[in-house]
This record gives structure tokens, sequence and C-alpha cells, in this order.
């Protein structure tokens, strides 16, 4: 792959930090010690690392996630500045406020990965916020999590998304839930169901039956990595504690070609840069 032809695409976890507590959340048992993996700095000061990486690599596509990002401090004016030099999207539980957001910031650099959390969210509330952002030109969708306990819920939260013209897709259950990991458990029925408004059919199908990604080349730390609360640098979620470096080094790069994977597995959507 020719990483010049190819955009560079960063996950930027911005902070670990969230005003929810979703059950199933990544982080529900540690945000204690992940928050605390916390680096503050200012807009101009993010601009300053954001154009190293720019002037290194190219435009980037930035998929800002956290955490809640709209809780980090300063983040609509961090916004603002960086979609002019990178493209953006951003995945929030819609907490923040978006009244500011679409004042500010211009639809064509930056998109919207809107996740619908029932337990914490009223959606007559977040299907306003929905529309303003559609209104002002923002492609922005909603996810909702086919969580076991939540699932008997999905068809009337589609509905009601769907009526007012918001797109509607579901996201696999990666975990455990009353002692059984998903998504392998989920019965043929339960697939059947949720098959239609899966974003992410490919991955459990690829996983389902899949091998370990171990020793084979993976694009990963190469043209794809993560970008820790911290800064620090990895190639992907199952090698988060094998630092490559950290943003704010002068001298951070990232590798010079596709890599050997070392993981046994890979179990989110970063399979596809597996080659
Ligand atoms: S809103 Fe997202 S980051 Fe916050 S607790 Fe829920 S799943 Fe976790
Ligand atoms: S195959 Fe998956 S786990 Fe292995 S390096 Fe690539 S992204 Fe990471």
């Amino acid at each position: 792959m020719d990483k010049d032809s190819v955009p560079l695409r960063l996950t930027w976890d911005i902070h670990y930090r969230c005003n929810f507590r979703c059950p199933y959340c990544w982080f529900y048992k540690k945000w204690a010690s992940e928050g605390r993996r916390y680096l503050l700095l200012s807009p101009d000061e993010w601009l300053r690392h954001w154009l190293k990486v720019r002037n290194r690599y190219g435009e980037t596509d930035i998929a800002i996630t956290g955490g809640e990002p709209f809780l980090y401090p300063n983040f609509i004016e961090i916004i603002k500045i960086l979609s002019l030099i990178h493209r953006i999207k951003i995945t929030t539980n819609m907490s923040g406020d978006i009244n500011t957001f679409v004042k500010e910031i211009a639809p064509n650099r930056v998109t919207l990965d809107l996740n619908f959390h029932p337990l914490f969210s009223e959606i007559g509330s977040f299907i306003e916020k929905t529309l303003l952002l559609k209104k002002a030109g923002f492609r922005a969708g909603v996810c909702y999590l086919a969580y076991p306990p939540q699932m008997g819920q999905i068809d009337i939260f589609r509905r009601r998304f769907e009526e007012t013209g918001i797109n509607f897709a579901l996201a696999a259950f990666w975990g455990e839930f009353e002692g059984k990991r998903y998504p392998q458990s989920y019965t043929p029925q339960e697939l059947d169901f949720i098959r239609p408004f899966l974003g992410d059919i490919d991955r459990i199908v690829y996983h389902l039956g899949a091998e370990t990604p171990r020793g084979k080349l993976c694009n990963a730390g190469y043209t794809y990595a993560i970008v820790q609360g911290d800064g620090y640098v990895v190639r992907c979620g199952q090698l988060a504690d094998k630092f490559i470096g950290n943003i704010t080094d002068e001298e951070f790069h990232l590798f010079d070609s596709a890599r050997a994977c070392e993981a046994e597995f890979c179990p989110c959507n970063e399979y596809v840069n597996l080659i």
C-alpha cells in the first residue's frame, strides 16, 4: 500500500471521561484508572501537534472518541481549528452543546456518529438535537447497541428515529452478559432480526469463524493508529500497551510499512487494516 495515496486514519481517544455510566461500556470498571490518563492542552497547543501530523502525513481522517469528547475543555474550539487541516468524525452521546456546535463548525469537514444510550438519554431531545445538526448540513446518523436487555426496544426506537428522517443503525454487543459471551451468543432469531440494521455484519462474520491474525501483515501502526488520552500512540486497541511514541514528541513517527500482527485476536473493526 502506498501511503501517499491512502489518507492516514487516526482514532483519537481525546480523554477517558464521561457523564454517562452505560453498563456495557468498555470503560465501565475502569473509569477511575483510565480517567487519570489525561492530557489537558489548549486549542493552540493541540493545533501545534496536529499540524506536525499534517506536515508529516498530509490531511488525515481523525475519528475522535472517548469517553465523551464534548466534555473535553474547549472541545468546540479545538474542532473549529483542527477541521481546517484534517477531516474529523466525532462519536458522541449528544449530551454536549449542539446549539453552539452548529453555529461554530463548518459541516463539510466534520461528521458525527450519534450513540443513543436509552438509560441516560431522552429520545425526544436526542431527536431535536439530531435534527438541528441535519438542518445545519452535518452528516449524522444514530447508532444503537444491540445489548441483550435493550433489544426489545429496538423497533420502537427505530420507528421514532426513522419517522423523522434520521438514519438508524445497530452495533453488535461485544462482551459478556449473564455469563454469556457476545456476539457468539446471539440466537439465530436475534441475528436475523438485527442483521438489516447492522453496519458491522462483516465484522461478526469475520470474527465468528476467524483464525488468529498473529503473524499476518497489518497496516495498523502504518496507515492507521490510535492516539490515547495521554498522547501515547499504539497500533490498535488490541495492542493498547505497546506504545509507538507520543503525539507530543517532536520526532513522533508511525511505522514506515505494514508489520506483522502481534495479537491473538482482533475483535474490533480494526481488522480492516489486515492485508
Ligand atoms: S456514553 Fe459512551 S463512553 Fe460514556 S459510558 Fe456510555 S458507552 Fe461509555
Ligand atoms: S490485525 Fe488487528 S490486532 Fe493485529 S495489529 Fe492489525 S489491527 Fe491490531
